[in-house]
């Protein structure tokens, strides 16, 4: 007996080993970690095939030093998902199932722990029972949490509370730590029950449609796409099917774009299901990872909320997964194993047998098409009947109003009126930082990256120049390094725009959100809650508005620069504009109050702009579909992109070059074999297409091009892709060279 075992290395392999010579008899199943030797190291890896051959020479084959586990580190249908997921984007299969688990596990911890639950002595009971004193309110906030429940443990206390505060609770000997021993797999203990508080909210028609269909489908595969404007009620329908699910026994994922930013979402989910409702995230320690995952794995977590990542979370229970914001550019990871969440949650559902709802306000292309096709099932929430009337939208011509640091009268005006009506302002920019050039007017010198072929941004608070792209600072120089004269910031970031506004609008408080202010833990929160508390009257800030904030008090949005996206070179850039203009714009008005939504731009007559704002996103999505299908892009069209990066320019050049001739050949013989079996026409010719220089053509001294791989049919993109990546892998290039597979890639770039 051979045992093939997946090893985190980037090299694009299983690596064959024999049993370990004591536990040869008993082999375990697939799934659990062994650990190898591997050079002149020990490594964990995870046991992927047991076979009767290998290709290693009998005498070179070394034996696995041990079995970590007795039952799989993965549930049965994530085991499986991972195999495909590497197979799919073509990504190294050791690092693909090393991705799925907390660094401790993947380190060798054992995969159940004995844990501590949190309770209340009696002298804690009394000290709450006292009048409330003024010191400590966390204390108190904490002792009054514990005594809610009857224990909890150490994670889910740290979520809300600081860890010092619990500490100081058992110094006084009021409250104590006892040990429990976590179940394994399958075997939930009394911390999986969860109550479910009945809803707030009555179900519309619509609500209450989706809702039965949806759980009319619970036992088997099936896609739902919850079409829904922002305030239509989407939570409330995951909220009940999830309780349904849940009331079957099984366990629901859910996942959202960026947990920071939404909040209010995780604690409608708190409130409404008390206990079992785990949190994944990238803020998280590894520990408080790995107590998650255990949760997950063992079913004690019935609930799991979380970030790109955690669609690969052990759930032996899966019952349903909800998508939440599923048109969101997050779920696609851009580095490394560049998977697509939202599809890789599909294709769980698929493997579990469970339906999978994906709600957006604004789908995806891909989505709407697929739901138009009829492979998904559409459900449209319009708006609650009681609730705002939708925003009214207008387009201010920038080339006819002036505009005072990218502000134009007619957008000043409203923010003053909307301001004294006592309404709140949301100002959106996406470009962070002071001015995105500085600029000399006399000799016309531009503020370079040294590093990159783009422009520093100035940032003046923190008195830098930053390039966004590699991250390089520099001072900000006094005066033109070609001719000596004086330099002027030109363009708007964020910085500069709170600047303006603080100065139009002396009495209003304002508050930013964006990278540079979002960057301290917590800091984020801080922002919304002033926003929520009416503290702040006008809000300035990125694409980190758009994603799911509830403000009541908003009355106007003012989008300032809507041409960003509107002549890109990217095929996806419309989509994304479309998309953010319509995710800002509800955020205006929700509740009783009227909302205002004010578009700047140069090109008032361009027709997406004119369809989105006269009939909105849906028939935006129908004609954008449309250029798509004429053009052949996605999702008529399945997309590969080879990115490869070198310093040395020519290099790289003949590297890529040399790549495309391989592929040219494959494609040739391809050709010949399809022609004598008469399927050529079925059979999607693929499309090699470069080099092409990337848009930012050198990044960190690094030059940037790709190799654009299309084709109509997807199986025939995979095969094409298993034939050549192996050939591109052994093709010597230039010194340094780093390259990089994208299968369905969000940015042709
Ligand atoms: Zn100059
Ligand atoms: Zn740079």
């Amino acid at each position: 007996m051979i045992l093939q075992v997946a090893i985190d290395t980037p090299l694009r392999q299983v690596f064959d080993y024999l049993p370990p010579s004591a536990q040869a008899q008993d082999l375990p199943p697939l799934g659990v970690r062994v650990l190898v030797p591997f050079g002149r190291q020990r490594l964990i890896g995870i046991l992927v095939g047991i076979v009767a051959e290998s290709a290693v020479p009998a005498a070179k084959l070394k034996s696995a030093l041990e079995f970590m586990d007795e039952s799989p580190v993965y549930d049965p249908v994530t085991f499986e998902l991972l195999r495909w997921a590497a197979e799919y984007y073509h990504h190294p299969i050791g690092e693909v199932y090393a991705a799925a688990l907390p660094v401790s596990l993947r380190d060798g911890q054992p995969v159940s722990a004995s844990i501590e639950l949190w309770s209340l002595t009696e002298a804690g009971s009394e000290e709450l029972a006292r009048p409330s004193s003024r010191r400590a309110p966390q204390q108190r906030a904490l002792l009054s949490w514990l005594a809610e429940r009857s224990s909890a443990t150490t994670a889910q206390v740290t979520e809300i509370f600081k860890r010092a505060h619990l500490k100081t609770l058992e110094a006084r000997g009021w409250a104590v730590p006892n040990l429990s021993h976590s179940t394994g797999l399958g075997l939930a203990d009394d911390l999986g029950t969860v109550e479910v508080h009945p809803g707030g909210l009555a179900l519309t028609g619509a609500q209450s449609q989706a809702v039965e269909t949806i759980l009319a489908a619970l036992s088997a595969f099936s896609v739902h796409l919850l079409y829904g404007v922002t305030g239509s009620g989407k939570t409330e329908v995951y909220l009940q099917v999830i309780a349904a699910a849940l009331a079957q026994g099984g366990q629901a994922l859910v996942l959202v774009p960026e947990i920071a930013l939404t909040p209010q979402l995780v604690d409608r989910f708190r409130r409404r299901f008390s206990g079992g409702v785990a949190v994944v995230h990238s803020g998280l320690t590894d520990s408080e990872r790995r107590d998650a995952w255990r949760a997950a794995h063992s079913g004690r977590a019935r609930i799991i909320i979380g970030t790109r990542s955690a669609v690969f979370t052990s759930m032996p229970k899966l019952a349903l997964i909800v998508v939440d914001e599923e048109h969101d550019a997050s779920y696609k990871q851009h580095e490394g194993f560049r998977y697509s969440a939202r599809d890789l949650s599909v294709m769980r559902a698929r493997g579990a047998g469970v339906p999978v709802i994906l709600g957006s306000a604004t789908p995806s292309l891909e989505t709407l098409e697929n739901a138009a096709g009829g492979r998904y099932a559409k459900h449209i929430l319009p708006q609650r009947p009681g609730a705002a009337q939708p925003p009214r939208m207008s387009l201010v011509d920038l080339r006819r109003h002036a505009a005072d640091q990218g502000l134009s009268t007619p957008a000043m005006q409203a923010i003053d009126q909307h301001l004294k009506a006592g309404g709140q302002v949301i100002v959106f920019l996406n470009r962070r930082g002071y001015a995105p050039s500085l600029f000399c007017n006399s000799c016309s010198w531009v503020a370079p990256c040294a590093h990159c072929d783009a422009r520093m941004t100035l940032h003046r608070r923190a008195l830098k120049l930053r390039c966004h792209h590699c991250g390089a600072q520099a001072p900000v120089p006094t005066i033109c390094a070609s001719c000596g004269q004086a330099l002027l910031p030109v363009g708007q970031g964020t910085e500069r725009v709170e600047e303006t506004l603080m100065r139009l609008f002396p009495d209003a408080p304002l508050a930013r959100l964006d990278r540079d202010t979002a960057s301290a833990r917590g800091a984020i929160q801080s922002v919304l809650e002033r926003v929520h508390s009416g503290d702040a009257r006008i809000l300035v800030g990125t694409q980190m508005l758009t994603k799911g904030h509830h403000f009541p008090e908003v009355t106007l949005v003012v989008i300032l620069d809507a041409d960003q996206g509107l002549f890109a070179s990217d095929f996806r850039a419309t989509e994304r504009l479309a998309q953010t203009i319509t995710q800002v714009a509800g955020r205006a008005g929700r509740e009783a109050r009227p909302g205002e939504v004010m578009i700047q731009t140069q090109f008032p007559e361009h027709p997406l702009l004119q369809r989105l704002i006269a009939e909105g996103y849906e028939s935006f999505a129908a004609s954008a579909l449309e250029e798509r299908r004429e053009a052949g892009w996605p999702p008529y069209s399945r997309l590969a992109l080879l990115r490869a990066e070198a310093k040395d320019s020519a290099g790289l050049d003949s590297y890529l070059r040399a790549a495309a001739a391989l592929g040219h050949v494959l494609n040739d013989s391809a050709a010949k074999e399809s022609a004598s079996k008469e399927s050529a026409a079925k059979d999607g010719a693929v499309k090699i297409l470069g080099p092409a220089a990337a848009l930012i053509a050198r990044r960190a001294d690094h030059f940037r091009a790709h190799l654009l791989i299309e084709t109509t049919v997807r199986s025939s993109l995979q095969r094409f892709l298993a034939r050549w990546l192996p050939q591109v892998e052994a093709l010597a290039g230039p010194k340094g060279l780093r390259w990089s597979i994208d299968v369905d890639p969000l940015e042709v770039d």
